[in-house]
């Protein structure tokens, strides 16, 4: 059988818009699959043509090539450069950075050898052309005859059916011409060995037959020695591993450890930013809820009606007045959750006196603390003290400020001391017949400083907090004399407040809405929408708006950053994966020559590119671990928020593999636009291109 049929091969190279040039004419040749064949001719006569179509690193443009009966049609590539064929270059086409030892192992690698076969293998074969001791050199370091038989052993590697030898001693002296010549001839006794030369006196001397080439045609073809027909080499089939694809891709790694390092950070920087901003968004309102929690009177707010008097536009004047009690006590939404109060402010307001032993105390505020029941404020927040039995008691309780100015002012601790708080305010009543009732509220009682809780800090300014049903029963107790003469019934100054014009000052315009049970706080008091023209309002509500208002510029900034990083990141390595792939396009052809298919070569950037990934998945974790740690920190030292960012391995928006999930497609994202892009852009020119270029 014909080792090689050649059936109206030509070449047709493109040398213009219009213009063409015939390398090869309708060339017919075949080859006996044994001894060694010259090819010669002038240089442009068209031997390298002939060679590299033959060789499958270059098609024509027409005609049929058979290689053991087999077309070039129906055969893959890469196939056929692992097990039909090995190809020498002039100028060697080794992998300079690794060792002769790897180069060799590469094809037996490629071809799906294990790594420990192929390294036996690689060692007989450099043994095979005298190399055996230089197997761990690097290509850089060797002579060109010693890079020309490591070429011919990488060559033979997976006993390819068919050497073909483009000049193979073209860069050689003499001796070392000699030397391959004698390997090449002794290969030629069991293969196919076909080689172009210039050199006359060698070819006379060692080919079995000699084929003259001259501008694309054959002129002459003499046989000189007819070889007998030798025994087909055995074809083995075997499954392609990848290992030495990992192993190729750590090498290069290696080699580009600053630059991949370099990558590495950028994408690290990228990828923490993205953590720490997931962390951001998926905790900042537990973190704000979570302050304004730290209020002892949370859910304590003031409900009114407000009615537009004037203006247009953004401008818009208004009266509040308090709400009819019949209304609200209609509302579910609010009777659900709140207790509906009066609002004693006009005659016991917050800045009723507050004094200890006749020496009075001032800038502390008088606040009242819902508590008809145990869970209707937070205990959790006392840090000092305890409340024995509040509800209804003359116990106050104290904020930290507050304790603190109280201590000052009096020179000693003062848990479990008795203040004093009192008011007293003249309040006329006007009859429809002219007349005007004065009476007085007169108000003063002692109370025992039980506890002390710690509040947001915002919020810290010196308060006291007083039993509210102890309150509403001193009101409901105390009678209005006067008036109780004039109208001839028994009035009360709770009743006194209730029965007053909405509009008047007395009502203080509002009713008091206070939580009945501090666990409703996680209801969300912002989108209650109490109804028409009704307004709910608090310090803990205004409290929370501005910090989300504040946490959102923060965030929109974050957002900012996070795609300007983004695309700086995909930038910086796109540019370096496109220069480091320019760089191999050289080995990447080599590779192809030795067998690798284009998925192998695109594998080991993306391997390599992976490796880079992986360590800064890594990395950024950590950072952005401590990271977090450190901005929680500094932002509850100055603002308070605690556990600002929380990484949310846990759960995403409510879905526990969301952030995982995300991250690493995040991460294959940004490497798959930053590397297989543009590396599918700089497309190798061809493969012969690539190994010609010297
Ligand atoms: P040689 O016999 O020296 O190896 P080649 O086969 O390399 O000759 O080239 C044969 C002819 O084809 C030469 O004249 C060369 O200039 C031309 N040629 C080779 N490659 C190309 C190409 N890619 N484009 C245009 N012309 C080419
Ligand atoms: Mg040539």
């Amino acid at each position: 059988m014909k080792a090689l049929i050649l059936k109206n091969i030509s070449k047709k190279y493109q040398t213009g818009k219009n213009s063409y040039f015939t390398a090869l004419q309708n060339t017919n040749i075949s080859f006996d699959s044994v001894g060694l064949t010259s090819i010669i001719g002038k240089s442009g006569s068209g031997k390298s043509t002939l060679i590299n179509i033959i060789a499958r690193i270059d098609e024509p443009t027409t005609g049929e090539l058979y290689l053991f009966g087999k077309s070039n049609k129906k055969r893959k590539i890469e196939l056929f450069f692992n097990k039909d064929i090995g190809i020498v270059f002039q100028s060697y086409n080794l992998i300079e950075q690794y060792s002769a030892l790897y180069n060799v192992e590469l094809p037996l690698l490629i071809s799906g050898l294990s790594p420990k076969l192929a390294k036996v293998k690689a060692k007989e074969k450099l043994n095979e052309v005298g190399l055996n001791e230089l197997a761990i050199s690097k290509i850089n370091n060797l002579s060109g005859g010693e890079k020309q038989r490591v070429a011919i052993a990488r060559a033979l590697a997976n006993d390819p059916r068919i050497l073909i030898c483009d000049e193979p001693t073209g860069a050689l002296d003499s001796s070392n011409s000699i030397k391959v010549m004698d390997i090449l001839k002794e290969i030629s006794k069991t293969r196919l060995v076909l080689i172009v030369s210039h050199n006359l006196q060698l070819v006379k001397e060692y080919s079995d037959r000699i084929i003259e080439i001259s501008d694309g045609k054959i002129i002459s073809d003499k046989t000189i020695n007819k070889n007998e027909e030798g025994k087909i080499l055995s074809h083995r089939k075997s499954k392609t591993s990848s290992s030495w694809i990992n192993k190729f891709s750590l090498l290069n790694f290696k080699r580009r450890i600053k630059r991949n390092l370099f990558s590495s950070l950028a994408l690290t920087v990228c990828l923490t930013m993205f953590i720490l901003a997931a962390g951001f968004i998926s905790n900042k309102n537990t973190s704000i809820s979570d302050a304004c929690y730290k209020q002892l009177d949370y859910g304590s707010g003031l409900i009114y009606k407000e009615t537009k008097t004037g203006g247009s536009g953004v401008i818009t004047l208004s009266k509040s007045t308090r709400p009819p009690l019949k209304e609200l006590l209609q509302n579910q939404k609010i009777t659900e959750i709140f207790e509906i109060c009066p609002n004693f402010d006009a005659i016991l307001p917050a800045n009723s006196i507050v004094s200890y032993q006749d020496e009075s105390i001032n800038d502390l505020g008088v606040f009242t603390l819902y508590d008809f029941s145990d869970v209707s404020f937070d205990h959790s927040l006392i840090i000092k003290g305890k409340t024995m039995n509040f509800i209804g008691s003359k116990e106050v309780i104290l904020n930290e400020s507050g304790y603190n100015l109280l201590c000052q002012t009096l020179g000693k601790d003062t848990l479990n001391e008795v203040i004093t708080i009192e008011n007293q305010i003249d309040v006329p009543y006007y009859s429809e017949f002219g007349d005007t009732i004065i009476d007085t509220f007169s108000f003063k009682q002692s109370f025992i400083i039980s506890a002390v809780v710690k509040e947001l800090s915002y919020l810290n300014t010196p308060k006291i907090y007083y039993s509210y049903s102890f309150i509403e029963e001193v009101m409901k107790d105390n009678i209005l004399i006067n008036l109780s003469t004039y109208l001839s019934r028994k009035i009360s100054w709770y009743d006194r407040i209730i029965e007053t014009d909405d509009n008047s000052y007395l009502s203080s315009y509002s009713y008091r809405l206070f939580l009945k049970d501090y666990r409703f706080r996680d209801i969300d008091l912002s989108s209650l929408n109490v109804g028409d023209n009704l307004v709910y309002s608090s310090t803990s509500l205004t409290i929370k708006n501005s910090l989300t208002d504040f946490l959102k510029v923060a965030e929109y900034g974050l957002l900012l950053f996070l795609v300007i990083s983004l695309v700086g990141t995909v930038i910086i390595i796109s540019i370096i994966s496109f220069t480091s792939y320019s760089e191999d396009r050289k080995n990447s052809a080599i590779l192809t020559s030795i067998g690798a298919s284009k998925n192998n070569i695109l594998d080991i950037y993306f391997r390599e590119s992976i490796l880079t990934g992986l360590i800064s998945l890594l990395s950024s974790l950590l950072l952005s671990f401590g990271l977090s740690k450190l901005i929680n920190l500094v932002i509850f030292r100055f603002i308070d928020l605690s556990n600002l960012i929380v990484i949310p391995f846990n759960s995403f928006f409510g879905l526990p593999f969301l952030f995982p999930i995300l991250l690493i497609a995040g991460l294959f994202l940004l490497i798959g636009l930053s590397t297989i892009f543009p590396i599918s852009f700089s497309k190798l020119k061809t493969i012969k291109g690539e190994l010609q270029s010297l």
